[in-house]
């Protein structure tokens, strides 16, 4: 214990303190307007829909504020109830080189809370999105995609992981620097991975058929010369009742897919609408503008590691006496996030910025009345509360919330 574990404990608290207060408001205020529903969606939004929007709403809050105590515990246990550094002591005594002494320690160390995160995960599957509905995956699926997701974590992390912890090893002062463009480098590579390997070890990508849509889908990428490797269908019904629509890859590798579930709920109109909304993040320069933003982040993060590598009373203050870099790899991936907490609402509020931008770009190249329908649709089937409370989303929604943005589209409806 010294000062850096007083000032680890006030911001651990405040942001928890924090978090839980904004939970408590987005709860009091989905339950106080749970009985009407709101003047703009009256026409399109029965009250039985609105209330199960409520209901979802509160049940996955209080879920998450009690995930958020655990999350609290483990982190704490892990740090200063000395977990970490039992580990580390465990590795020291086989004997093993550094960097595999590191490897082991921080392999396991992540096994074990890959583990204490699967009964929240299963309850969140098979008792919340079970109780709305929304559940489509079966035991047997859930195991195999929790094994996989090891599987794979593990033949990707580790290399990737032995690769950081040998340049932080060698390298010398400067190391920071190139394990900084290893990241960098790793991100643009799964970018073209994730789609073409890793995502259809999941699920099933179906080109889409020739037809009326995929006609109508052609002739708006025409529009906004636009060119993609192929307009591909997920078999995202497997698992859950939620609709979406996503781009990946990059570059001359980008894809278009929709989930069968979206396919199913949206008229073709709504879908060009939406699927113009996906382009305008392309066009807006968006996607770029994230990397760079979340390269340079990664990069203030590596250059404070650099700084507090060499300094004892980073571990000391966080219950780790075996000084190493892998112990300071580890201490900051996990404790890093509790200082940048209060920069999630700056990260929100760009987001927020993106989409209303990508929602201009998709009222004028397609039809904004179609988009608004679309929305309307995707707000009802996935059961999204259309009365956040204002503090709550400026803090956390990466989207605009419903009234707001549909206002802002109505904005650009040309009479
Ligand atoms: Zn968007």
């Amino acid at each position: 214990m010294n000062s850096f574990t007083y000032l680890f404990l006030f911001f651990l608290i405040a942001s928890f303190a924090v978090e839980y207060w904004l939970s408590a408001r987005q709860k009091n205020h989905v339950l106080a307007h749970r009985e009407t529903v709101p003047a703009a969606f009256q026409a399109t939004i029965p009250l039985e829909t609105h209330q199960k929007a409520a209901d979802y709403t509160l049940a996955k809050s209080t879920f998450s504020d009690f995930e958020s105590v655990i999350s609290l515990l483990i982190l704490l246990c892990l740090t200063l109830g000395g977990v970490i550094n039992w580990f580390f002591e465990s590795w020291a005594t086989l004997q093993l080189s550094p960097l595999m002494t590191g490897l082991g320690a921080i392999g396991s160390l992540f096994l074990l809370m890959t583990l204490l995160e699967l009964p929240a995960s299963y309850y969140q599957t098979f008792v919340i999105e079970e109780k709305f509905g929304f559940n489509k995956s079966t035991q047997k699926q859930f195991i195999k995609d929790q094994l996989l997701g090891l599987a794979l974590g593990a033949a990707i992390g580790l290399p990737l992981l032995a690769l950081i912890l040998w340049v932080m090893d060698s390298i010398g002062s400067s190391w920071w620097l190139w394990a900084w463009a290893i990241l960098v480098s790793f991100s643009l590579l799964m970018s073209w991975l994730f789609p073409t390997v890793i995502a259809p070890l999941f699920n099933k990508f179906t080109p889409m058929e020739d037809g009326a849509l995929k006609q109508r889908i052609q002739t708006l990428l025409e529009r906004c010369g636009f060119h993609s490797e192929g307009i591909f269908i997920m078999d995202g019904s497997k698992r859950s009742g939620h609709g979406n629509a996503y781009f990946t890859g990059l570059g001359n590798h980008k894809r278009i897919v929709f989930f069968d579930t979206l396919i199913n709920s949206l008229e073709d109109e709504d879908l060009e609408a939406v699927l113009a909304h996906e382009l305008g993040h392309f066009k807006c320069k968006h996607v770029i503008k994230m990397l760079i933003s979340s390269s340079a982040m990664s990069l203030i993060g590596f250059a404070v590691l650099g700084w507090l590598i060499h300094e004892p009373w980073f571990y000391e203050g966080l219950g780790v006496q075996q000084i190493s870099n892998a112990a300071a790899l580890l201490l900051f991936m996990l404790v890093s996030p509790v200082f940048t907490t209060f920069m999630s609402p700056i990260s929100a509020y760009f987001q927020r910025k993106f989409e209303f931008e990508a929602d201009s770009f998709a009222a004028e190249h397609a039809k904004a009345s179609k988009l608004i329908s679309g929305l309307v649709k995707l707000y009802k089937e996935n059961a999204n509360t259309l009365t956040p409370d204002p503090l709550y989303s400026a803090f956390h929604y990466s989207h605009p919330p419903a009234a707001i943005r549909i206002a802002h589209l109505e904005s650009k409806m040309v009479s």
